[in-house]
C-alpha cells in the first residue's frame, strides 16, 4: 500500500535497530480516515473468504481490526492480556513473549465469542518475531474455528516471524514489508 509506505517513510521513527514508531497515525494518535482505508485494503485482500470474525490483540491492534471488521461487516474480538495464575473457565488462553517488554504474558479469549462455526481473519498492527500472531493462531486452533489468514499493517521481514508462519502454510498479507531499517533509513522489501 503505497500511501502507507510513504507515511512510514516520512513519519516513522526507528528506535535502536528494531523498533519502529508510527505514533502519528497508528500507535498513539490514531487517524480515523487513514485507519479506515487500511481496514478496507485488508478486507479487500480477503474478500470472498466468508470471514465471520476478526481477531486481534489489545491494545494497538484494535483500531485496525475494527476498521477491517467494519469493511467486512463482521464482529471484532480482541484478546486480552494478563497473567493466568489459575485456569480460567470457558476461556482460550495462550502465552505470548513480548520482545519489546522482555516478558511472557497470557492472552485470553472467551469461548462465548469464538466457536467452531467461525471463519477467522487475524489482524494486527505489526508482525515482528511472530509471537503475538502465533499465540492468536493457537487461540483459533483451541476454538476449532477455521483460520482464513492474517492481515498485518507493517511486517518487519528481517525479524523472521512471517517467514516461519508462511512456511507452515499460513496466508499472511502485509500492507508494508520492511526489509531493513536503521535510524533515518527504512527500506521496503
Ligand atoms: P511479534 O510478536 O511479532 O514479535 O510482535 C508483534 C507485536 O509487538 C505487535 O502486536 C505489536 O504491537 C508489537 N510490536 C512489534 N514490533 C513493533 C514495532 O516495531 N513497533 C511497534 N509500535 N510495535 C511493535
Amino acid at each position: 500500500m503505497e500511501e502507507l509506505k510513504q507515511r512510514i517513510q516520512t513519519e516513522g521513527r526507528v528506535i535502536g535497530d528494531s523498533i519502529l514508531k508510527v505514533d502519528s497515525f497508528l500507535n498513539h494518535q490514531i487517524e480515523p480516515e487513514f485507519i479506515l482505508k487500511i481496514g478496507r485494503e485488508l478486507a479487500d485482500r480477503f474478500r470472498g473468504e466468508n470471514i465471520t470474525k476478526v481477531l486481534t490483540i489489545e491494545a494497538s491492534g484494535i483500531a485496525v481490526a475494527m476498521a477491517a471488521g467494519l469493511a467486512l461487516g463482521v464482529k471484532v474480538i480482541f484478546a486480552k492480556k494478563g497473567h493466568a495464575s489459575t485456569q480460567i473457565e470457558n476461556m482460550y488462553t495462550a502465552p505470548v513473549y513480548s520482545f519489546t517488554r522482555q516478558e511472557y504474558v497470557d492472552i485470553f479469549v472467551s469461548a462465548k465469542y469464538l466457536t467452531s462455526r467461525d471463519s477467522v481473519l487475524i489482524v494486527d498492527d505489526f508482525l515482528a518475531h511472530g509471537q503475538a500472531l502465533g499465540a492468536l493462531v493457537n487461540i483459533v486452533e483451541q476454538s476449532g474455528a477455521h483460520l482464513v489468514g492474517a492481515g498485518i499493517v507493517i511486517e518487519k521481514q528481517f525479524q523472521g516471524g512471517g517467514k516461519v508462519l508462511r512456511e507452515k502454510g499460513m496466508r499472511i498479507e502485509s500492507l508494508a514489508m520492511i526489509s531493513r531499517m536503521r535510524e533515518g533509513k527504512i527500506e521496503f522489501g
